[in-house]
């Protein structure tokens, strides 16, 4: 599943390459993702010019003045850039031509989303409700400490709750708190301001070194070579259930936690 580091390199790799911006094409080959593509999106974009590309938590935003595109890849989908020739696969469901190049969508299990927005963007009901941004400068001790007040749930939990912090999965929920020394079973709202200071760095920290190993894998974001290009990581806990811990060597353990694999290590982790 494409997280939110995957999300942010896909739009670094995308935006140097918009040039001026101008939509000269819009290929809707498939209009039922997870909500249905809008019917007149064709007529609405093309022509249009996109004056940045955003993202908040997992959603990249195409601000087109008029309005702004919202993507999200879903469970399995990737954007890239592609040639106009270039082939086009069962599973290519919406291409966009700016100026030299398309842009297209490629999401074999339909959970991604294409829709359009003429009102600010952050009132949108998918958006409205997204807590801090974990990579801004807004995402600091203090304000995950607010956030998870009165939050009976585990923290691992509350991690993922895109109300708390927007745009933090099931892998850098893990290992955040294996590197903040926190058991993901802790309640949220008894976490001390000193941990949560603790736990906002390890999340910072986990994204940024995911985006640094992307960044060398750039380049498969503009290519169409196929492969779905999520980023290969050297991970402390996540899926090493019954491995040694690297730091203290005890057996990392796995729990199911709201139906979500937890990995810890019992001696690292309280
Ligand atoms: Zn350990």
């Amino acid at each position: 599943m494409p997280e939110l580091p995957e999300v942010e390199i896909t739009r670094r790799g995308i935006e140097p390459l918009l040039g001026e911006g101008l939509i000269t094409g819009v290929v809707v080959r498939h209009r039922r993702l997870r909500w249905p593509v809008p019917r007149n999106l064709e007529a609405t974009l093309k022509g249009a010019r996109i004056g940045a590309l955003r993202r908040r938590g997992k959603y990249l935003l195409f601000d087109c003045g008029k309005g702004t595109l919202i993507i999200h890849l879903g469970m399995s989908g990737s954007l890239r850039v592609v040639s106009a020739g270039d082939p086009v696969g069962a599973y290519d469901h919406f291409d966009l031509a700016v100026g030299k190049i398309t842009i297209r969508l490629r999401d074999p299990r339909r959970f991604g989303a294409v829709l359009w927005c003429t009102r600010d963007p952050a009132t949108h009901p998918l958006l409205a409700g997204l807590g801090v941004e974990p990579l801004s400068g807004a995402f600091t001790g203090g304000a995950l400490h607010d956030a998870l007040r009165g939050r009976r749930a585990a923290i691992k939990q509350a991690l993922m709750d895109y109300r708390v912090v927007a745009g933090v999965g099931n892998i850098y929920a893990n290992e955040s708190l294996f590197r903040a020394d926190i058991h993901p079973l802790t309640r949220a709202e008894r976490l001390s301001a000193i941990r949560c200071e603790r736990l906002a760095a390890a999340v910072r920290a986990t994204l940024e070194d995911a985006l640094a190993a992307g960044g060398s894998t750039l380049r498969d974001f503009v290519q169409s070579d196929g492969s779905p290009g999520y980023f290969q990581q050297h991970y402390f806990v996540y899926e090493r259930a019954g491995q040694p811990c690297r730091i203290c060597g005890r057996t990392v353990r796995r729990v199911v936690q709201g139906q979500r694999s937890t990995f810890y290590c019992p001696g690292c982790q309280h």
